[in-house]
């Protein structure tokens, strides 16, 4: 035997699919009917008044459930960010691209979202953000109707007042 036919494979490049059904239950239906009609709906918690969105109908710090409606603006803040340099074959975004944090105003708790219009290495820890919407036309029952996030022209937000927000 080679000796080359000895030497371990150490590296194997394979394509990996994982499609699996989303259940998204009934506070995150009701999140995403009022995507699909241009609306951020989150639900505030009965015990603590922590804002969820999106809702998943308990409340994670606390356990109770979440059962006030809450609508909330598409503006807030970066609480954390990510540059991302690596390629994926499923993100059409041009390198390097921002995934932000975003915790929406009147809400607790962040979501990811993608950042445009800005450079990467400009995107900080508070600053303020307004979303940028697909066309009406093409609303679907998806957070993805919110296409992306772009900078507001405020000041930023002192660390102090986001720092309990994941
Ligand atoms: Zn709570």
């Amino acid at each position: 035997m080679s000796e080359e036919a000895t030497e371990p494979v150490k590296v194997l490049v394979t394509p990996v699919k994982c499609a699996y059904d989303f259940t998204p239950g009934q506070a995150t239906t009701k999140f995403l009917r009022a995507m699909e009609q241009g609306k951020i709906m989150g639900q505030a918690c009965d015990g603590c008044g922590k804002v969820y969105v999106p809702p998943r109908g308990a409340c994670a710090r606390c356990g109770r459930a979440t059962s006030t409606e809450v609508e909330l603006k598409d503006t807030g803040t970066v609480v954390s960010f990510s540059i991302v340099r690596v390629p994926s074959e499923n993100i059409q975004v041009e390198l390097p691209y921002v995934a932000a944090n975003v915790c929406l105003d009147g809400a607790d708790i962040a979501f990811t979202a993608l950042m445009q219009d800005c450079p990467a290495d400009e995107v900080r820890i508070g600053m303020r953000v307004k979303a940028v919407w697909l066309p009406k036309d093409q609303w679907t029952t998806s957070m993805t109707n919110i296409d992306h996030f772009v900078p507001l022209d405020e000041p930023d937000v002192p660390f102090e007042k986001i720092k309990e927000i994941s």
